[in-house]
């Protein structure tokens, strides 16, 4: 007890250090600048706050990998996967199995807090998670791998629900709805449909955070709700290429994405995202 006392105490003086040492200077408005992941003029959120996204984040898509393992036998200890302490947890006693379903809970719910404090501060900075595409991937074969067209385009997510589709009519839009949702929890990988370059990343509003796509073809894909970009903006992305997390930010009634296709970067250029992915060889 009293040595983890301790140390919590050496990571709250860190943590005050980090919050009341004058910042270096540059345009970072007194904030400390996280190394070369920030975009000149962006101020990035306080270290702490970095850490502890980046930390959710990576503990959601370990959630996310580990929910589309083939059914076949519990987790071996043995091969705890690249997450082991969460993973260790599965195939326990089902109060383990509680506990680990809270613990996601509160994650989810702590990504959404802090994707609502990007947005009241205007600053929706990426969250760095360098590698862990190919790691996550790497370590499930082929079950976690999109499938590309021939033509190079993929799915948004791995696995998911339908929900609204594009042109329904409901309270929310006044003119039919303009993209096609997936039902997915908060913290889900969201890929690029295709490969292209990031035209922009919204940060409120009712797309709540955002991130358009421009794709080689001159078509656009917009991806909305997410609780955090991925990459930054300018930043060349590959066909099913993680770019953000999914979320609830926004006009949003529930976790879910929001995809858009589009015939120019701008909201009222869009088609049916099925139709339009349908004749590009990709089924969902
Ligand atoms: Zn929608």
């Amino acid at each position: 007890m009293r040595s983890s006392y301790r140390s919590g105490m050496a990571l709250g003086a860190l943590w005050m250090a980090a919050v009341l040492l004058p910042a270096p200077a540059g345009p970072f408005d007194g904030l400390v600048p996280v190394a070369a992941a920030a975009p000149v003029g962006l101020p990035a959120p306080r270290a702490g706050e970095t850490d502890r996204r980046e930390r959710l984040a990576r503990i959601l898509i370990a959630a996310d990998a580990r929910s589309r393992r083939p059914a076949a036998g519990e987790e071996s200890p043995a091969d705890p996967g690249p997450y082991g302490v969460v993973d260790a947890d599965v195939g326990r006693t089902r109060g383990e199995k509680a506990g680990l379903e809270g613990r996601l809970a509160k994650a989810r719910s702590d990504l959404h807090g802090m994707a609502e404090a990007s947005i009241r501060s205007g600053h929706c900075t990426p969250v760095d998670l360098d590698g862990l595409q190919g790691e996550t991937e790497g370590d499930q074969g082929s079950a976690g791998t999109p499938a590309v067209s021939s033509g190079g385009w993929t799915r948004p997510l791995l696995s998911y629900e339908l929900t609204a589709r594009f042109g329904s009519a409901g309270g929310r839009w006044s003119n039919g709805h303009t993209g096609q949702d997936f039902a997915v929890p908060i913290g889900t990988p969201v890929r690029a449909v295709g490969a292209g370059t990031v035209a922009s990343i919204g940060c409120g509003g009712p797309f709540g955070i955002s991130m358009v796509l421009r794709h080689d073809s001159g078509w656009y894909s917009q991806y909305a709700h997410l609780s955090a970009p991925i990459v930054p903006q300018g930043r060349r992305v590959r066909a099913g290429e993680w770019i953000g997390l999914s979320g609830t930010t926004g006009n949003s009634t529930g976790p879910h994405l929001h995809l858009e296709i589009r015939r120019t970067a701008e909201f009222g250029s869009a088609v049916d995202p099925v139709g339009w992915l349908r004749a590009r060889g990709v089924d969902l």
